[in-house]
């Protein structure tokens, strides 16, 4: 049993603090948000992870798991001290690195015993030799010594336990073997592969695979833009390359871009990594301007089959930036609906979790609906955004016989063209040809 603190109850601290206490450790997850920190100790989930409420329930009684915002005191009790705050996009692009800092100098003016502090947060190269720097000039007592550790998260919202409990791989960066020795044992009963290297290299590797894994959504959205003009559809045209082992079928699904807590921010971190170290990252500036005009497909769809949307009832079917999760941040919902309401489109929103996040996030003027049938009721229009089981197995003859017209425009390509046509929809999709 090792003793764990993680600064940072976010997704990745809340998650990586349960799994850890889940696999026999004794977890402080900590956080400067005590509304978050009271909810916890309610036994209250402030976020919606499937599998969350139980794991952190079950490692609560059981005395492995502790929440507090006491964060001082939380490190003071530990031998390995997370940093799972977040790095959010800052207005020039670039990582926002305030809350790491926050937590090296936290941990430096409370470091009372030799120990490792690991990076688990997202953050440009050479941070882990700046977080050693900030403890070290915070240090009250200056005898006594610490390592530093870089372990990047791989894991995805909505399916965040299984990659936790199953990770493909645990990534760990030291100058210090034993200090890597020691955070690899703490992964053994994950079963899973360490790749040891460098804390330089560690902390690349998270950027470079986030940025690899956008570069082959922006990739397959350009091919099905091409697709749509050329007369091909993308769904077999990703199935065919994917069969290829050296390419996989994974990230090659066609549709209205990436959103969330990661790939935004870290394709345009890394843009700007390169960018300071005097490389010119076309190819990754070119994925992120694809990404952006992606969302716009929808709108050029909506103009084409409408006309113009003033007055128009819009079915927005999904918010969250993907299924199984209730996180909104850079999700398309984000940029497509206020370009909606702008247009004098009346919004009724369906999302069978992420409503009340995307209430926060979204401009007054839309409707909320409560199900599926009562968004689609009277509309002109449905337009999917996130692919929710429930989106995805809706029944199409259903929703058309609610609405007003039988226009359905599915960002997601959740639905077979020849459901659409069976259901008698004008059915547009990314990448597929027309139903008319
Ligand atoms: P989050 O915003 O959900 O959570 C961060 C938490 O840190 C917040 O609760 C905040 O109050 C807390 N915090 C900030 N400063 C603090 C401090 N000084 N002391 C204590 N707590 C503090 O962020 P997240 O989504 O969990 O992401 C955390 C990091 O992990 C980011 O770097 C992110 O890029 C990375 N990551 C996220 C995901 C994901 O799917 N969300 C996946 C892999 C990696």
């Amino acid at each position: 049993m090792k003793k764990i603190t993680v600064i940072g109850t976010g997704y990745v601290g809340l998650v990586s603090g349960a799994c850890f206490a889940e696999i026999g450790n004794r977890v402080i997850c900590c956080d400067v948000d005590e509304q978050k920190i009271i909810k916890l100790r309610r036994g209250e989930i402030p976020i919606y992870e499937p599998g969350l409420s139980e794991l952190v329930e079950r490692n609560t009684k059981r005395d492995q798991l502790y929440f507090t915002t006491e964060v001082g005191e939380a490190i003071e009790a530990s031998d390995i001290i997370y940093i799972a705050v977040g790095t959010p996009m800052s207005e020039t692009g670039e990582a926002d690195m305030r809350y790491v800092m926050s937590a090296a100098k936290k941990i430096g003016e409370h470091l009372n015993s030799h120990k490792i502090i690991v990076g688990k947060s997202t953050v440009p190269v050479g941070t882990g030799e700046l977080v050693r720097e900030v403890i070290q000039a915070n240090k009250k007592l200056p005898w006594v010594g610490f390592d530093i550790v870089s372990n990047p998260e791989f894991l995805r919202e909505g399916s965040a336990i299984s990659d936790c409990m199953n990770m493909d791989r645990a990534v760990i960066g030291s100058d210090n073997p034993e200090a890597a020795r020691l955070i690899g044992e703490l992964h053994s009963p994950f079963n899973t592969r360490i790749f040891t290297t460098d804390l330089e290299s560690a902390e690349m590797i998270k950027y470079a695979a986030n940025t690899f894994l956008a570069t082959k959504i922006s990739f397959i959205n350009a091919i099905a833009n091409i697709c749509e003009r050329v007369g091909a559809n993308v769904a077999d045209v990703s199935e065919g390359m994917g069969l290829d082992s050296r390419i996989g079928s994974k990230f090659l699904q066609a549709g209205i871009g990436y959103g969330g807590s990661c790939f935004p921010k870290d394709t345009y971190a890394l843009a700007h990594i390169s960018d300071k170290a005097g490389y010119d990252f076309e190819l990754l500036k070119s994925v992120i301007k694809t990404n952006q005009r992606q969302r716009y497909v929808i709108m050029d769809k909506l103009r084409e089959t409408l006309g113009g949307l003033a007055g128009k009832h819009v079915a927005v079917l999904g918010l969250a930036f993907k299924p199984n999760t209730d996180d909104m941040r850079y999700a398309p919902s984000l940029t497509i609906i206020p370009e909606l309401l702008k247009q004098g489109a009346s919004v009724y929103a369906y999302d069978p979790i992420a409503s009340e996040a995307a209430k926060r996030e979204l401009p007054e003027g839309v409707t909320y609906s409560t199900s599926l049938d009562q968004a689609v009721a009277g509309a002109d229009v449905a337009v999917i955004l996130t692919e929710w089981d429930e989106i995805r197995s809706m029944d199409l003859s259903n929703i058309r016989k609610l609405m007003k017209r039988s226009i359905l425009i599915d960002g997601r390509n959740c639905h077979s063209l020849q459901e659409a046509q069976e259901a008698g929809f004008e059915y547009h999709s990314i990448g597929r040809p027309p139903v008319n």
